[in-house]
Protein backbone atom coordinates (compact mmCIF):
# COMPACT_ATOMS: atom_id res chain seq x y z
CA UNK A 1 0.00 0.00 0.00
CA UNK A 2 1.62 3.16 -1.37
CA UNK A 3 1.92 5.77 2.08
CA UNK A 4 1.05 9.80 0.75
CA UNK A 5 3.26 10.83 3.91
CA UNK A 6 6.60 8.71 2.80
CA UNK A 7 5.73 9.24 -1.14
CA UNK A 8 5.89 13.25 0.25
CA UNK A 9 9.01 12.71 2.33
CA UNK A 10 10.79 11.16 -0.30
CA UNK A 11 9.90 13.98 -2.70
CA UNK A 12 11.19 16.61 -0.59
CA UNK A 13 14.66 15.31 -0.46
CA UNK A 14 17.46 17.17 -2.92
CA UNK A 15 19.03 15.55 -5.58
CA UNK A 16 22.76 15.90 -5.51
CA UNK A 17 24.58 16.57 -9.40
CA UNK A 18 24.76 13.47 -11.17
CA UNK A 19 27.55 12.07 -12.87
CA UNK A 20 28.33 9.35 -15.43
CA UNK A 21 28.83 5.63 -13.53
CA UNK A 22 31.82 4.08 -15.47
CA UNK A 23 33.78 0.88 -14.56
CA UNK A 24 31.98 1.44 -11.34
CA UNK A 25 32.83 4.39 -10.34
CA UNK A 26 31.14 7.80 -10.81
CA UNK A 27 32.87 10.19 -13.50
CA UNK A 28 32.14 14.10 -14.07
CA UNK A 29 32.04 15.63 -17.17
CA UNK A 30 32.88 19.16 -18.60
CA UNK A 31 29.32 19.56 -20.07
CA UNK A 32 26.29 19.54 -18.09
CA UNK A 33 22.94 19.56 -18.10
CA UNK A 34 19.90 21.10 -16.08
CA UNK A 35 17.09 18.30 -14.78
CA UNK A 36 13.93 20.39 -15.29
CA UNK A 37 10.79 18.32 -13.29
CA UNK A 38 7.55 18.41 -15.37
CA UNK A 39 5.80 18.62 -11.54
CA UNK A 40 6.59 22.66 -11.33
CA UNK A 41 8.72 23.41 -14.17
CA UNK A 42 11.70 23.89 -11.37
CA UNK A 43 15.43 22.79 -12.24
CA UNK A 44 15.87 19.80 -9.62
CA UNK A 45 19.44 18.58 -10.26
CA UNK A 46 21.53 18.46 -13.03
CA UNK A 47 22.89 15.33 -15.00
CA UNK A 48 26.74 15.14 -17.06
CA UNK A 49 26.29 15.86 -20.59
CA UNK A 50 28.29 12.87 -22.43
CA UNK A 51 31.63 13.76 -25.24
CA UNK A 52 32.54 11.62 -27.25
CA UNK A 53 34.95 10.72 -25.42
CA UNK A 54 32.99 9.89 -22.44
CA UNK A 55 31.18 7.16 -24.51
CA UNK A 56 34.61 5.82 -25.46
CA UNK A 57 35.77 5.38 -22.00
CA UNK A 58 32.21 3.95 -20.99
CA UNK A 59 32.81 1.32 -24.10
CA UNK A 60 36.36 1.24 -23.16
CA UNK A 61 35.59 -0.30 -19.62
CA UNK A 62 32.78 -2.39 -20.84
CA UNK A 63 34.94 -4.00 -23.79
CA UNK A 64 37.90 -4.60 -20.76
CA UNK A 65 35.21 -6.24 -18.18
CA UNK A 66 34.43 -8.37 -20.68
CA UNK A 67 37.86 -9.50 -21.96
CA UNK A 68 38.64 -10.38 -18.13
CA UNK A 69 35.39 -13.14 -18.25
CA UNK A 70 34.45 -12.13 -14.75
CA UNK A 71 30.57 -11.89 -15.83
CA UNK A 72 31.20 -13.16 -19.47
CA UNK A 73 32.62 -16.61 -18.77
CA UNK A 74 31.27 -16.73 -15.43
CA UNK A 75 28.94 -19.62 -14.69
CA UNK A 76 25.21 -18.86 -15.15
CA UNK A 77 24.47 -19.47 -12.02
CA UNK A 78 26.46 -16.92 -10.92
CA UNK A 79 25.14 -14.44 -13.18
CA UNK A 80 22.00 -16.00 -11.68
CA UNK A 81 22.93 -15.08 -7.95
CA UNK A 82 24.12 -11.71 -8.41
CA UNK A 83 20.58 -10.24 -10.43
CA UNK A 84 18.21 -11.94 -8.13
CA UNK A 85 20.26 -9.88 -5.66
CA UNK A 86 19.84 -6.83 -7.95
CA UNK A 87 16.04 -7.63 -8.28
CA UNK A 88 15.50 -7.62 -4.44
CA UNK A 89 17.60 -4.17 -3.83
CA UNK A 90 15.27 -2.94 -6.32
CA UNK A 91 12.34 -4.03 -4.30
CA UNK A 92 13.67 -2.97 -1.26
CA UNK A 93 13.72 0.76 -3.02
CA UNK A 94 11.44 0.79 -4.80
CA UNK A 95 8.99 3.64 -3.81
CA UNK A 96 12.74 5.55 -3.52
CA UNK A 97 13.41 4.73 -7.17
CA UNK A 98 9.34 5.14 -8.35
CA UNK A 99 9.64 8.70 -6.60
CA UNK A 100 13.18 10.11 -7.93
CA UNK A 101 11.35 8.53 -11.02
CA UNK A 102 8.49 10.56 -11.47
CA UNK A 103 10.33 13.94 -10.40
CA UNK A 104 11.62 13.52 -13.49
CA UNK A 105 9.20 12.46 -15.76
CA UNK A 106 6.11 13.31 -14.31
CA UNK A 107 4.24 10.12 -14.67
CA UNK A 108 1.08 9.40 -11.90
CA UNK A 109 3.14 7.79 -8.92
CA UNK A 110 0.35 4.86 -8.41
CA UNK A 111 1.06 3.46 -12.50
CA UNK A 112 5.11 4.32 -11.68
CA UNK A 113 5.19 2.12 -8.90
CA UNK A 114 4.27 -1.10 -10.55
CA UNK A 115 5.34 -0.41 -14.47
CA UNK A 116 8.89 0.95 -12.82
CA UNK A 117 10.82 -0.54 -10.17
CA UNK A 118 8.38 -3.21 -9.85
CA UNK A 119 8.34 -4.18 -13.29
CA UNK A 120 12.15 -3.47 -13.36
CA UNK A 121 12.81 -6.04 -10.62
CA UNK A 122 10.25 -8.59 -12.63
CA UNK A 123 12.46 -8.16 -15.74
CA UNK A 124 15.85 -8.81 -13.67
CA UNK A 125 14.35 -12.11 -11.56
CA UNK A 126 12.87 -13.12 -14.81
CA UNK A 127 16.37 -13.38 -16.76
CA UNK A 128 18.12 -14.24 -13.84
CA UNK A 129 16.28 -17.59 -13.16
CA UNK A 130 16.11 -18.12 -17.08
CA UNK A 131 19.70 -18.09 -17.85
CA UNK A 132 20.59 -21.26 -15.82
CA UNK A 133 17.87 -23.72 -17.46
CA UNK A 134 18.85 -22.96 -20.97
CA UNK A 135 21.00 -25.59 -23.03
CA UNK A 136 23.08 -25.62 -25.35
CA UNK A 137 22.64 -27.92 -28.66
CA UNK A 138 24.24 -31.39 -30.02
CA UNK A 139 23.42 -31.48 -33.93
CA UNK A 140 21.98 -34.52 -35.32
CA UNK A 141 24.81 -35.10 -37.41
CA UNK A 142 26.40 -38.13 -38.82
CA UNK A 143 28.01 -40.08 -36.06
CA UNK A 144 31.15 -40.07 -36.66
CA UNK A 145 30.60 -36.39 -36.07
CA UNK A 146 30.04 -34.13 -33.42
CA UNK A 147 28.69 -30.74 -33.67
CA UNK A 148 28.11 -28.70 -30.72
CA UNK A 149 25.77 -25.63 -30.96
CA UNK A 150 27.09 -23.35 -28.59
CA UNK A 151 25.01 -19.90 -27.68
CA UNK A 152 27.93 -16.93 -27.05
CA UNK A 153 27.47 -13.30 -25.45
CA UNK A 154 28.07 -10.82 -28.23
CA UNK A 155 30.39 -8.63 -26.03
CA UNK A 156 29.35 -5.14 -25.39
CA UNK A 157 25.88 -4.33 -26.19
CA UNK A 158 24.84 -0.73 -26.06
CA UNK A 159 21.05 0.38 -24.99
CA UNK A 160 19.66 3.61 -25.64
CA UNK A 161 16.36 4.06 -23.85
CA UNK A 162 13.28 6.73 -23.78
CA UNK A 163 11.93 8.90 -21.24
CA UNK A 164 8.53 7.30 -20.72
CA UNK A 165 9.15 4.16 -18.40
CA UNK A 166 13.17 3.77 -18.25
CA UNK A 167 13.60 1.51 -15.42
CA UNK A 168 11.15 -0.75 -17.12
CA UNK A 169 12.29 0.04 -20.60
CA UNK A 170 15.73 -0.18 -19.62
CA UNK A 171 15.67 -3.59 -17.85
CA UNK A 172 14.20 -5.19 -20.97
CA UNK A 173 17.36 -4.43 -22.23
CA UNK A 174 20.00 -4.92 -19.54
CA UNK A 175 18.55 -7.99 -17.74
CA UNK A 176 18.87 -10.19 -20.57
CA UNK A 177 22.25 -8.54 -21.95
CA UNK A 178 23.57 -9.09 -18.51
CA UNK A 179 22.20 -12.31 -17.76
CA UNK A 180 23.50 -13.70 -21.10
CA UNK A 181 27.04 -12.33 -20.10
CA UNK A 182 27.50 -9.42 -21.90
CA UNK A 183 28.70 -6.01 -20.48
CA UNK A 184 26.80 -2.83 -21.15
CA UNK A 185 26.39 0.25 -21.96
CA UNK A 186 23.54 2.52 -20.98
CA UNK A 187 22.80 5.79 -22.54
CA UNK A 188 19.15 6.79 -20.97
CA UNK A 189 17.02 9.71 -22.26
CA UNK A 190 18.43 13.27 -21.08
CA UNK A 191 15.04 13.31 -19.74
CA UNK A 192 14.96 10.72 -17.15
CA UNK A 193 18.32 9.48 -16.21
CA UNK A 194 18.06 9.58 -12.76
CA UNK A 195 15.98 6.14 -11.43
CA UNK A 196 18.50 4.44 -14.22
CA UNK A 197 21.60 6.09 -12.33
CA UNK A 198 20.59 5.21 -8.99
CA UNK A 199 19.80 1.50 -10.17
CA UNK A 200 23.65 1.37 -11.70
CA UNK A 201 24.56 1.67 -8.11
CA UNK A 202 22.68 -1.01 -6.79
CA UNK A 203 23.50 -2.96 -9.44
CA UNK A 204 27.09 -2.17 -8.25
CA UNK A 205 25.64 -3.10 -4.91
CA UNK A 206 24.20 -6.54 -5.74
CA UNK A 207 28.03 -7.62 -6.74
CA UNK A 208 28.08 -6.73 -10.85
CA UNK A 209 31.50 -6.49 -11.39
CA UNK A 210 33.02 -2.90 -11.89
CA UNK A 211 32.86 -2.12 -15.94
CA UNK A 212 30.14 -4.99 -16.93
CA UNK A 213 27.11 -1.74 -16.68
CA UNK A 214 28.03 1.80 -17.59
CA UNK A 215 25.97 4.79 -17.39
CA UNK A 216 26.52 7.47 -20.05
CA UNK A 217 24.27 10.38 -19.44
CA UNK A 218 23.52 13.15 -22.05
CA UNK A 219 22.29 14.10 -25.56
CA UNK A 220 21.53 12.15 -28.37
CA UNK A 221 22.86 13.49 -30.53
CA UNK A 222 26.32 13.60 -28.98
CA UNK A 223 26.16 10.84 -26.70
CA UNK A 224 23.56 8.55 -27.94
CA UNK A 225 25.42 8.89 -31.58
CA UNK A 226 28.85 8.26 -30.39
CA UNK A 227 27.26 5.19 -29.30
CA UNK A 228 25.39 4.45 -32.66
CA UNK A 229 28.49 4.93 -34.44
CA UNK A 230 31.40 3.17 -32.15
CA UNK A 231 33.49 0.48 -33.27
CA UNK A 232 33.70 -1.37 -30.44
CA UNK A 233 29.79 -1.96 -29.87
CA UNK A 234 28.65 -5.41 -31.24
CA UNK A 235 24.67 -4.52 -30.70
CA UNK A 236 22.68 -1.58 -29.98
CA UNK A 237 18.97 -2.09 -28.76
CA UNK A 238 17.16 1.20 -28.91
CA UNK A 239 13.33 2.18 -27.86
CA UNK A 240 12.23 5.07 -28.98
CA UNK A 241 11.25 7.15 -31.97
CA UNK A 242 10.80 6.26 -35.74
CA UNK A 243 13.12 8.66 -36.85
CA UNK A 244 15.88 8.10 -34.35
CA UNK A 245 15.78 4.47 -35.39
CA UNK A 246 16.30 4.87 -38.90
CA UNK A 247 19.55 7.13 -37.88
CA UNK A 248 20.68 4.02 -35.99
CA UNK A 249 20.50 2.31 -38.87
CA UNK A 250 22.56 4.37 -40.78
CA UNK A 251 25.35 4.62 -38.06
CA UNK A 252 25.56 0.87 -37.78
CA UNK A 253 25.92 0.58 -41.77
CA UNK A 254 28.58 3.97 -41.43
CA UNK A 255 30.51 1.82 -38.72
CA UNK A 256 30.68 -1.72 -37.43
CA UNK A 257 27.51 -3.36 -38.98
CA UNK A 258 26.16 -3.53 -35.33
CA UNK A 259 22.88 -5.22 -35.05
CA UNK A 260 20.66 -2.64 -34.22
CA UNK A 261 17.08 -3.65 -32.52
CA UNK A 262 14.30 -1.09 -32.76
CA UNK A 263 11.34 -0.40 -30.68
CA UNK A 264 9.69 2.46 -31.91
CA UNK A 265 6.74 4.26 -32.08
CA UNK A 266 2.48 2.92 -32.66
CA UNK A 267 -0.52 4.26 -33.45
CA UNK A 268 -2.60 1.31 -31.82
CA UNK A 269 -6.38 0.69 -33.17
CA UNK A 270 -8.69 -0.24 -30.15
CA UNK A 271 -11.63 -1.79 -31.99
CA UNK A 272 -15.03 -1.72 -30.91
CA UNK A 273 -17.47 -3.49 -32.23
CA UNK A 274 -21.79 -3.31 -31.89
CA UNK A 275 -21.52 -7.04 -29.30
CA UNK A 276 -19.25 -6.04 -27.05
CA UNK A 277 -20.13 -7.71 -23.76
CA UNK A 278 -20.15 -4.67 -21.06
CA UNK A 279 -19.61 -1.72 -22.36
CA UNK A 280 -18.62 -0.27 -19.26
CA UNK A 281 -15.52 -2.24 -18.82
CA UNK A 282 -14.45 -1.14 -22.66
CA UNK A 283 -14.80 2.37 -21.49
CA UNK A 284 -13.11 1.97 -18.68
CA UNK A 285 -10.09 0.15 -19.57
CA UNK A 286 -10.40 1.88 -23.09
CA UNK A 287 -9.68 5.46 -21.09
CA UNK A 288 -7.24 4.16 -19.04
CA UNK A 289 -5.26 2.56 -22.47
CA UNK A 290 -4.87 5.75 -23.63
CA UNK A 291 -4.97 8.55 -20.73
CA UNK A 292 -2.65 6.42 -18.19
CA UNK A 293 0.72 8.47 -18.02
CA UNK A 294 -0.55 11.17 -20.22
CA UNK A 295 -0.63 8.93 -23.00
CA UNK A 296 2.97 8.36 -22.80
CA UNK A 297 2.95 4.85 -23.86
CA UNK A 298 4.11 3.51 -26.73
CA UNK A 299 1.48 1.16 -26.47
CA UNK A 300 -1.67 3.48 -26.24
CA UNK A 301 -4.72 2.71 -27.57
CA UNK A 302 -4.68 6.18 -29.86
CA UNK A 303 -6.91 5.12 -32.36
CA UNK A 304 -10.56 4.05 -30.84
CA UNK A 305 -12.59 2.33 -33.94
CA UNK A 306 -16.36 2.24 -33.06
CA UNK A 307 -18.85 0.21 -34.70
CA UNK A 308 -21.83 2.69 -35.65
CA UNK A 309 -24.65 0.52 -33.98
CA UNK A 310 -22.56 1.35 -30.09
CA UNK A 311 -21.16 4.82 -31.47
CA UNK A 312 -23.53 7.19 -29.75
CA UNK A 313 -24.00 5.17 -26.12
CA UNK A 314 -19.95 4.08 -26.17
CA UNK A 315 -18.78 7.74 -26.99
CA UNK A 316 -21.61 8.91 -24.22
CA UNK A 317 -20.00 7.18 -21.15
CA UNK A 318 -16.10 7.65 -22.73
CA UNK A 319 -16.78 11.60 -22.21
CA UNK A 320 -17.96 10.91 -18.40
CA UNK A 321 -15.75 8.54 -17.65
CA UNK A 322 -12.79 10.48 -19.00
CA UNK A 323 -14.31 13.47 -17.28
CA UNK A 324 -13.76 11.89 -13.72
CA UNK A 325 -10.14 11.46 -14.40
CA UNK A 326 -8.21 13.77 -12.13
CA UNK A 327 -5.34 15.79 -13.49
CA UNK A 328 -2.92 16.71 -11.12
CA UNK A 329 0.61 16.85 -9.40
CA UNK A 330 2.31 12.95 -10.49
CA UNK A 331 2.91 12.23 -6.92
CA UNK A 332 -0.29 12.75 -5.44
CA UNK A 333 -1.96 9.62 -5.22
CA UNK A 334 -5.33 11.06 -5.87
CA UNK A 335 -4.12 12.07 -9.64
CA UNK A 336 -5.08 9.58 -12.36
CA UNK A 337 -2.97 11.37 -14.55
CA UNK A 338 0.20 13.19 -13.62
CA UNK A 339 2.31 15.45 -16.07
CA UNK A 340 2.96 15.45 -19.43
CA UNK A 341 7.22 14.53 -19.79
CA UNK A 342 8.29 17.85 -21.14
CA UNK A 343 7.24 21.73 -21.95
CA UNK A 344 8.45 20.62 -25.64
CA UNK A 345 6.02 17.65 -25.35
CA UNK A 346 3.33 19.73 -24.19
CA UNK A 347 3.56 22.12 -27.07
CA UNK A 348 3.63 19.19 -29.38
CA UNK A 349 0.49 17.42 -28.19
CA UNK A 350 -1.18 20.44 -28.15
CA UNK A 351 0.08 21.49 -31.75
CA UNK A 352 -1.74 18.34 -33.05
CA UNK A 353 -4.97 18.89 -31.10
CA UNK A 354 -4.93 22.00 -33.31
CA UNK A 355 -4.28 20.25 -36.71
CA UNK A 356 -6.70 17.46 -35.72
CA UNK A 357 -9.48 20.56 -36.01
CA UNK A 358 -8.06 22.40 -38.99
CA UNK A 359 -8.52 18.85 -40.72
CA UNK A 360 -12.06 18.55 -39.47
CA UNK A 361 -11.87 16.37 -36.12
CA UNK A 362 -13.93 17.66 -33.38
CA UNK A 363 -12.58 18.22 -29.92
CA UNK A 364 -15.51 16.17 -27.84
CA UNK A 365 -13.33 16.86 -24.50
CA UNK A 366 -10.23 18.25 -23.23
CA UNK A 367 -8.11 19.94 -26.15
CA UNK A 368 -6.12 22.55 -23.68
CA UNK A 369 -3.32 23.05 -20.84
CA UNK A 370 -4.37 22.43 -17.44
CA UNK A 371 -2.73 23.61 -13.92
CA UNK A 372 -0.68 26.02 -15.52
CA UNK A 373 -0.13 27.78 -12.29
CA UNK A 374 1.86 24.68 -11.00
CA UNK A 375 4.65 25.76 -13.53
CA UNK A 376 4.14 22.27 -14.23
CA UNK A 377 2.95 20.60 -17.85
CA UNK A 378 -0.19 19.57 -17.44
CA UNK A 379 -2.47 18.50 -20.25
CA UNK A 380 -6.32 17.31 -20.26
CA UNK A 381 -7.28 14.17 -21.52
CA UNK A 382 -8.26 15.07 -24.67
CA UNK A 383 -11.09 12.94 -27.57
CA UNK A 384 -11.47 14.12 -31.17
CA UNK A 385 -13.93 12.70 -33.02
CA UNK A 386 -14.72 12.81 -36.43
CA UNK A 387 -11.11 11.88 -37.34
CA UNK A 388 -10.29 9.65 -40.63
CA UNK A 389 -7.76 7.26 -41.47
CA UNK A 390 -6.34 10.18 -43.91
CA UNK A 391 -6.16 12.57 -41.09
CA UNK A 392 -2.28 13.63 -39.29
CA UNK A 393 -4.25 12.51 -35.84
CA UNK A 394 -4.92 8.87 -37.44
CA UNK A 395 -1.43 8.83 -38.83
CA UNK A 396 1.33 10.40 -36.43
CA UNK A 397 2.02 9.30 -33.23
CA UNK A 398 1.07 11.86 -31.19
CA UNK A 399 2.96 10.66 -27.38
CA UNK A 400 0.25 12.01 -25.80
CA UNK A 401 -3.19 11.91 -24.45
CA UNK A 402 -5.16 12.78 -27.52
CA UNK A 403 -7.64 9.90 -28.66
CA UNK A 404 -8.49 9.88 -31.92
CA UNK A 405 -12.36 8.49 -32.86
CA UNK A 406 -13.64 6.73 -35.90
CA UNK A 407 -16.77 5.39 -36.86
CA UNK A 408 -17.38 2.20 -38.70
CA UNK A 409 -19.90 -0.28 -40.28
CA UNK A 410 -18.47 -3.70 -41.02
CA UNK A 411 -15.58 -5.53 -40.19
CA UNK A 412 -13.91 -5.25 -43.82
CA UNK A 413 -13.58 -1.82 -42.76
CA UNK A 414 -12.65 -2.14 -38.87
CA UNK A 415 -9.37 -4.00 -40.63
CA UNK A 416 -8.83 -1.61 -43.16
CA UNK A 417 -8.85 0.93 -40.74
CA UNK A 418 -6.60 -0.75 -38.19
CA UNK A 419 -4.13 -1.61 -40.31
CA UNK A 420 -3.99 2.37 -42.31
CA UNK A 421 -0.98 3.39 -40.75
CA UNK A 422 2.89 2.63 -40.98
CA UNK A 423 2.88 1.01 -37.28
CA UNK A 424 1.60 -2.06 -36.16
CA UNK A 425 2.82 -1.93 -32.67
CA UNK A 426 -0.47 -2.74 -30.47
CA UNK A 427 -3.78 -3.33 -30.90
CA UNK A 428 -7.28 -4.45 -29.20
CA UNK A 429 -10.67 -5.39 -30.31
CA UNK A 430 -13.41 -6.26 -28.04
CA UNK A 431 -17.03 -8.33 -29.03
CA UNK A 432 -18.61 -11.44 -27.92
CA UNK A 433 -17.89 -13.27 -30.77
CA UNK A 434 -15.34 -15.84 -30.70
CA UNK A 435 -15.36 -15.94 -34.50
CA UNK A 436 -14.90 -12.01 -35.07
CA UNK A 437 -12.33 -12.17 -32.51
CA UNK A 438 -10.29 -14.95 -34.03
CA UNK A 439 -10.47 -13.06 -37.57
CA UNK A 440 -9.32 -9.85 -36.36
CA UNK A 441 -6.22 -11.23 -34.44
CA UNK A 442 -5.63 -12.97 -38.05
CA UNK A 443 -5.95 -9.87 -39.70
CA UNK A 444 -4.93 -6.95 -37.45
CA UNK A 445 -0.58 -6.37 -38.56
CA UNK A 446 0.58 -5.57 -35.28
CA UNK A 447 2.80 -7.45 -32.49
CA UNK A 448 0.01 -7.39 -29.78
CA UNK A 449 -3.63 -7.49 -30.22
CA UNK A 450 -5.49 -7.89 -27.13
CA UNK A 451 -8.89 -9.22 -26.90
CA UNK A 452 -11.45 -7.72 -24.59
CA UNK A 453 -9.14 -5.79 -22.51
CA UNK A 454 -6.35 -3.20 -23.51
CA UNK A 455 -2.93 -3.52 -22.07
CA UNK A 456 -2.31 -6.73 -20.42
CA UNK A 457 0.98 -8.38 -20.52
CA UNK A 458 4.25 -9.66 -18.57
CA UNK A 459 7.35 -11.25 -18.88
CA UNK A 460 6.70 -14.28 -20.56
CA UNK A 461 5.20 -12.97 -23.96
CA UNK A 462 6.87 -10.82 -25.99
CA UNK A 463 6.59 -7.33 -26.82
CA UNK A 464 7.28 -5.46 -30.17
CA UNK A 465 6.10 -4.06 -33.55
CA UNK A 466 5.43 -5.27 -37.19
CA UNK A 467 5.85 -2.71 -39.75
CA UNK A 468 7.72 0.80 -38.87
CA UNK A 469 7.10 -0.20 -35.03
CA UNK A 470 10.39 -2.24 -35.30
CA UNK A 471 11.58 -5.46 -35.21
CA UNK A 472 13.49 -7.64 -32.65
CA UNK A 473 11.52 -8.34 -29.04
CA UNK A 474 11.86 -7.56 -25.86
CA UNK A 475 10.86 -9.73 -23.15
CA UNK A 476 10.33 -13.56 -22.80
CA UNK A 477 12.67 -16.20 -23.63
CA UNK A 478 13.33 -14.91 -27.22
CA UNK A 479 14.57 -11.74 -25.73
CA UNK A 480 17.35 -13.39 -25.03
CA UNK A 481 18.20 -14.33 -29.15
CA UNK A 482 18.98 -10.30 -29.55
CA UNK A 483 22.07 -10.80 -27.23
CA UNK A 484 23.68 -14.61 -28.15
CA UNK A 485 25.12 -15.55 -30.84
CA UNK A 486 25.63 -18.97 -32.24
CA UNK A 487 28.86 -21.02 -32.86
CA UNK A 488 28.69 -24.56 -34.55
CA UNK A 489 31.59 -26.65 -32.82
CA UNK A 490 32.29 -28.88 -36.11
CA UNK A 491 34.36 -31.74 -34.45
CA UNK A 492 36.09 -34.78 -36.49
CA UNK A 493 35.36 -38.12 -34.34
CA UNK A 494 36.94 -40.64 -37.22
P1 LIG B 1 13.53 9.63 -28.99
O1 LIG B 1 13.70 8.76 -30.18
O2 LIG B 1 13.55 11.10 -29.19
O3 LIG B 1 14.71 9.35 -27.96
C1 LIG B 1 14.96 8.04 -27.51
C2 LIG B 1 16.42 7.95 -27.10
O4 LIG B 1 17.23 8.16 -28.26
C3 LIG B 1 16.84 8.99 -26.07
O5 LIG B 1 17.73 8.40 -25.16
C4 LIG B 1 17.55 10.02 -26.92
O6 LIG B 1 18.52 10.74 -26.21
C5 LIG B 1 18.20 9.13 -27.96
N1 LIG B 1 18.55 9.84 -29.21
C6 LIG B 1 17.98 10.96 -29.74
N2 LIG B 1 18.62 11.28 -30.89
C7 LIG B 1 19.58 10.36 -31.10
C8 LIG B 1 20.56 10.15 -32.12
N3 LIG B 1 20.68 10.98 -33.15
N4 LIG B 1 21.38 9.07 -32.00
C9 LIG B 1 21.25 8.21 -30.97
N5 LIG B 1 20.38 8.37 -29.96
C10 LIG B 1 19.55 9.43 -30.02
O7 LIG B 1 12.25 9.11 -28.26
P2 LIG B 1 11.60 9.67 -26.93
O8 LIG B 1 11.01 10.99 -27.27
O9 LIG B 1 12.55 9.58 -25.79
O10 LIG B 1 10.45 8.57 -26.66
C11 LIG B 1 9.29 8.60 -27.34
C12 LIG B 1 9.29 7.60 -28.48
O11 LIG B 1 9.65 6.31 -28.02
C13 LIG B 1 7.91 7.44 -29.05
O12 LIG B 1 7.97 7.41 -30.46
C14 LIG B 1 7.44 6.10 -28.50
O13 LIG B 1 6.46 5.43 -29.20
C15 LIG B 1 8.70 5.35 -28.46
N6 LIG B 1 8.59 4.23 -27.52
C16 LIG B 1 8.48 2.96 -28.02
C17 LIG B 1 8.34 1.88 -27.17
C18 LIG B 1 8.26 0.47 -27.68
O14 LIG B 1 8.45 -0.46 -26.92
N7 LIG B 1 8.00 0.26 -28.94
C19 LIG B 1 8.33 2.10 -25.80
C20 LIG B 1 8.42 3.40 -25.31
C21 LIG B 1 8.56 4.47 -26.19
Amino acid sequence: MLDQIVIDRLASAPIAPQEHLINGVRVSAEQRLDVVSPIDGKVITSIADASTADVDRAVAAARAAYAKGTWSRSAPAFRKQVLQRLADLIEEHALELAVLGVRDNGTEISMAYKAEPLSAAGSFRYYAEAIDKIYDQIAPTSPDVLALIHREPLGVVGAIVPWNFPLMIGAWKIAPALAAGNCVVLKPAEIASLSLLRLGELALEAGLPPGVFNIVTGRGTTAGKALGLHMDVDALAFTGSGPVGRKLLEYSAQSNIKRVFLELGGKSPNVVFDDVADIDRAVKVSAAGIFRNSGQVCVAGSRLIVQEGIYDAFMEKLVAATGKMKVGNPLDLASDIGAVASADQLQKDLSFVETAQAEGGTVVTGGAQVNAESGGFYMAPTIVADVTPDMTLSREEVFGPVLAVTRFKTAEDAVRIANSTVYGLASAVWTSSLPTAHSMVRAINAGIVHVNTYGGSDMTVPLGGFKQSGFGRDKSLHALDKYTDLKTAWIDLK
